[in-house]
């Protein structure tokens, strides 16, 4: 795909919450042209503040851009404006155990768009938000096909965060909440018969020592909490595996659960497809408590970072 170069990103600077100035014509609100990004920085017990790979948001954040035909900022300035956005909030961040501050990085196109085009003015901005420890409780999924989520065929916007993926996803949410369900488990846009992803988390199957998760292959998003607890997993000496996943197994598995930055580690305790519930294994001696308890340890510097993941720069 070819893109404009687009304006170099210079130094930021940090102002108070608040509203920001739009041109009615910005390529944003008319075109949807704008990536997301969210992390969080974690206080740890002796009350230094850590953010969890930063690095990965950065590197996710230009592929992301890149797709929609927008510049973006380098991995170090990235970095460098999360950190210098959470050492202006670090008394916002709650203590540990109590939840984190979530970071929500934004790149917008701003500049003035009539026609269908990229802009040529480019926003990256930065704003947190303290949030709680997640404990919605073991989810209830239902199965939804293709007709459902438009962004995950071939060639479309399945694999990066790009502002306009979600709100496709609000009705068919809508419906499920309203029957009681949690979330929707939505299934691949070419043959309908494969599991891919929940509305904003990865999904993972286990079964005996075995764990599996679609491949993140451009259609879906390839979270950063997937990729950390692929890896943990392995550590532990569980079998991990990506690769398609049919529904059939799924229906078949011990445990289901979900991985993202805001649900962390979350398992399900049932999936309901063509009006059938089946039920799954959660709660205390679950391969998936397992696998959160070893990724909140790492995260607040419970359990040793050997990997390198958590980026410590805020000592009191
Ligand atoms: N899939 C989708 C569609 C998401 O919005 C998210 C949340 N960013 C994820 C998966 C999980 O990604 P991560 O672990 O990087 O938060």
């Amino acid at each position: 795909m070819k893109c404009p170069k687009g304006n170099e990103f210079l130094e930021g600077k940090l102002v108070p919450y608040g509203n920001i100035e739009l041109s009615p014509s910005a390529a944003i609100i008319n075109y949807g042209q704008g990536v997301i990004e969210g992390l969080k920085a974690h206080r740890t017990p002796d009350e230094h503040i850590v953010l969890f790979r930063p690095e990965e948001n950065a590197r996710r954040m230009k592929i992301s851009a890149e797709r929609m035909c927008m510049p973006s900022p380098s991995t170090e300035q990235f970095v460098e404006a999360v950190k210098q956005t959470v050492l202006a909030n670090k008394r916002w961040v709650p203590p540990t155990g109590k939840g984190s501050l979530y970071i929500r990085p934004l790149l917008m196109g701003t500049g003035s768009v009539l026609g269908l085009a990229p802009a040529t003015e480019y926003t990256f901005l930065i704003y947190t938000c303290p949030v709680k420890s997640y404990h919605k409780g073991p989810l209830n999924l239902v199965v939804k096909d293709k007709l459902y989520r438009a962004i995950n065929g071939s060639g479309g916007t399945g694999g990066i965060k790009s502002a306009t993926n979600y709100s496709p996803t609000y009705k068919a949410v809508n419906e499920a909440r309203a029957k009681g369900f949690s979330d929707i488990l939505y299934l691949d846009a070419e043959t309908g018969k494969h599991i891919e992803e929940v509305s904003a988390c990865n999904i993972f199957i286990v079964k005996g020592s075995a764990i599996s998760t679609p491949p993140a292959e451009g259609t879906i998003l390839p979270g950063i909490t997937r990729k950390s607890i692929m890896d943990i997993a392995i550590d532990l000496g569980y079998q991990v595996m990506e690769r398609p996943v049919p529904l059939e197994e799924l229906l078949e598995a011990d445990e289901v659960f979900c991985t993202g930055t805001a649900v962390v580690v979350n398992p399900a305790i049932s999936v309901t497809y063509n009006n059938t519930r089946r039920e799954y294994k959660t709660g205390a001696d679950s391969v998936s408590q397992k696998l959160y308890e070893m990724l909140v340890g790492i995260q607040t510097a419970s359990v040793e970072d050997t990997k390198g993941w958590n980026l410590q720069k805020n000592p009191k």
